[in-house]
């Protein structure tokens, strides 16, 4: 304020008693609701002065003295992020997501409700983040919850990055310890569920299959439940961090990790250190002209797109997988709930040839250059149909042969 003062002063070369004559018609001006350095940062501002408004500085509490039913500021380790859980109370949806934290005074667990779980997204552990206005629920064990006002960010780490022990390759993956690691998703399946029973109550589990990858080798992750939402949001080549996955042995004797309640997947974390995704193409698929790929082959290639000959919605029974047609209301199976694909059927051609290649979902949509598919998508093919020929297109694809006419075809898997 004082500063503000003498600013104001220099800046209009005002004496000490003109300064006060013009604080004093600010206030009458306002009946005396203006208070004195109400009065003078109201001057600054008019006199094209720069007004910093100054908090006090948080007061920080260590997690041994936060007490039951205060609210505190705390800093502290992330030890542990839980999945996000949903749940239903009263008939109404909520989320939440446990964060097991640590201080050099103890340890405890930040509840995150609701949309306050999303603060959690990107954290990994060992980050150091910062939480202001929590709710001490429970002193021990320590619990602190998110209210309307509380914060989450992460902050620099004041003692340099601690080492992440736990952190290995997936070379070194072993049946049943659990492990963190980074890796690039080489292919990732779509959501499923299924029905289990626990303590003699159905419930509708999820489950997610997808095929990982660094410079050591690839393993399979099986995600489970929550963790399965990944399939939303990832695409092949995304970098991501296992933390708490659980290699466990696979029916063909192959290791593969299992994200339950307790790990997940950080798509996206920050200092991986994985090769650019380009790089891990070439490295797990041949680079081939269309008319050297094999049947059976997965492959890269890079073609032209010659012609998009059909564009259309695949409608398949969530219970029995079969087709149904899209007028239909249920399936033969007596099942209502449909899971629809776009499927693409194109030509790519490149100096070599030309093969029918078939898109699916994500893949079909990126070609296309939508989103979403909100009308017909014969009708956007057409519409984009100039835009779209002659498109250079870098596909990871599947050889085989057409089951209806015996030729060479391919199956794009990713769409680089
Ligand atoms: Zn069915």
């Amino acid at each position: 304020m004082d500063s503000l003062r003498q600013q104001l002063l220099s800046k209009n070369n005002w004496s000490e008693s003109q300064l006060a004559r013009q604080v004093e018609e600010k206030r009458e001006r306002f009946a005396g609701l203006l208070s004195q350095g109400a009065a003078i940062e109201l001057l600054a501002r008019e006199n094209g002065l720069e007004v910093k408004k100054e908090l006090p500085p948080l007061q920080f509490v260590s997690l041994a003295s936060a007490e039951s039913g205060e609210t505190v500021n705390v800093r502290a380790r992330v030890l542990h992020v839980f999945s996000l859980k949903r749940f239903e109370k009263n008939g109404r949806k909520g989320k939440v997501r446990n964060v097991s934290i640590a201080d050099e005074t103890g340890t405890g667990a930040l509840v995150l409700w609701g949309n306050d779980s999303s603060a959690a997204d990107a954290l990994e552990r060992n980050d150091f983040i910062e939480i202001t206005d929590a709710l001490v629920k429970n002193k021990n064990p320590l619990e602190l919850h998110s209210t309307l006002l509380t914060k989450l960010k992460r902050i620099e780490n004041e003692e340099g990055t601690q080492a992440q022990a736990n952190l290995v390759e997936i070379k070194d993956l072993q049946d049943g310890v659990e492990a963190d690691f980074f890796a690039r998703l080489l292919e990732i399946g779509e959501e499923k569920e299924f029905k289990r029973e626990k303590n003699g109550v159905q419930k509708t589990g999820k489950l997610l299959r997808a095929l990982v990858a660094d410079d050591s080798g690839q393993v399979r992750l099986v995600l489970w439940d929550e963790n399965s939402e990944l399939a939303r949001y990832a695409r092949p080549g995304d970098a991501l961090k296992v933390e708490s996955g659980v290699p466990k042995l696979g029916r063909d004797q192959m290791l593969e990790v299992h994200l339950s309640w307790r790990a997940r997947a950080v798509l996206n974390p920050r200092a991986h250190g994985l090769k650019e995704r380009e790089e891990l193409w070439k490295a797990k698929y041949p680079e081939r002209r269309i008319a050297e790929a094999t049947e059976g082959e997965t492959v890269l290639l890079d073609a032209k797109l010659d012609e998009v000959s059909g564009c259309r919605i695949v409608r398949k029974c969530k219970a029995c997988g079969v087709s149904v047609n899209l007028r239909e209301q249920e399936c033969n199976c007596g099942a209502k709930e449909f899971r629809d694909l776009l499927v693409m059927e194109t030509k790519l051609a490149d100096d070599s040839g030309s093969c029918r290649v078939v898109f699916f979902g994500r893949e079909a949509m990126q070609v296309l250059g939508i989103n979403k598919v909100t009308i017909d998508p014969q009708t956007i093919a057409e519409l984009r149909a100039e835009q779209l020929a002659g498109k250079p297109l870098k596909v990871v694809a599947q050889c085989k042969s057409s089951p209806v006419s015996g030729e060479k075809e391919f199956t794009a898997k990713h769409v680089l």
